[in-house]
């Protein structure tokens, strides 16, 4: 039987995780026993549908927004990261039942450059994303600053995962900036909605926008052209997704192949 994959999220239809998933299938030739699809699910059907999805012969799902909370609380069983970071973004069906893994904190260190281990870094945000990143640079021994619009969010992210929240940073005062808000796509100037200025940036600095869509985003543009290291986000996209594809088919997953399907 052919065993099935899908990212469940809403909308959905924007996702690059099924090109991503079905290019890593074929080029291991595991493309007549697997298949990775895209199913939109609006939240108040979303465990539903995920307790019918073994039944249909799925093995595993990645969960997108908005559903990543909601993925963590119907698991009968957590990763340590899953349940620290308090959300999954990788479903495993299995005889057991359903656990709920997080690969979005251990995607973003596998795309930075180098170890962060005693780096200052200052994190952007403080939704989903923001959290995951958060618990991955404490977790390697970063010095994690986190600035957020809405700072009692920052001030809770900070109580609950460590770091520490700040409200007027200076950007070129950290090794590592990680823009893990919204802001970045389209109309949005990232100099304008965030603590950050274009002649501030550092040769030596690692920058990293987690946003992806317009590709460099202006923020990555600014820091590269000051000589700063960058990740964008589709990277990010595509390490989190190599770590779930390895998890539910125990091969080593194509990065190379998955890169280039991702950046179609
Ligand atoms: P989320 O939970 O909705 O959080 C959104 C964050 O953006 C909040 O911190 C929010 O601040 C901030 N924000 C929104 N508009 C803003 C503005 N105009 N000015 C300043 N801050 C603003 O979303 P999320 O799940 O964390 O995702 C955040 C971004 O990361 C999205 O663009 C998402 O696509 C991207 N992402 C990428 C990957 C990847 O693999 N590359 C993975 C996950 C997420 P407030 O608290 O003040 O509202």
């Amino acid at each position: 039987m052919m065993k099935r994959l899908a990212v469940l999220g809403h909308p959905v239809g924007h996702s690059r995780s099924p090109a991503m998933h079905n290019a890593a299938l074929a080029a291991l030739d595991m493309g007549g026993e697997w298949s990775y699809e895209a199913i939109d699910v609006a939240p108040d059907r979303f465990e539903e549908r995920v307790r019918a999805m073994p039944g249909e012969g799925f093995a595993g799902a990645n969960v997108t927004v908005p559903h990543k909370g909601a993925a963590l609380a119907l698991a009968d069983e957590l990763s340590e990261p899953a349940r620290e970071i308090g959300a999954a973004n990788t479903l495993v069906f299995g005889d057991a039942g359903i656990r709920a893994e997080n690969t979005d904190a251990e995607g973003l260190l596998r795309s930075l450059p180098a170890s962060p281990a005693g780096k200052r870094a200052l994190v952007l945000g403080a939704g989903g994303a923001a959290r995951a990143v958060v618990w991955g640079l404490l977790r390697e021994g970063a010095r994690v600053a986190v600035w957020n619009r809405t700072e009692l969010r920052s001030r809770h992210l900070c109580e609950e995962l460590g770091g520490e929240a700040v409200s007027d940073p200076d950007p070129g005062a950290y090794d590592l900036i990680v823009n893990s808000t919204a802001v970045g796509l389209e109309s949005e100037d990232p100099f304008a909605e965030l603590p950050l200025e274009r002649d501030r940036f550092l040769a030596g600095q690692v920058v990293v926008d987690m946003v992806y869509g317009a590709e460099p985003t202006a923020l990555l543009r600014v820091a590269a052209a000051a000589g700063a290291a960058t990740v964008d986000g589709i990277e990010i996209l595509v390490q989190q997704g190599a770590l779930s594809f390895e998890i539910w088919t125990g091969r080593e997953a194509p990065l190379d192949t998955m890169r280039s399907a991702a950046r179609l």
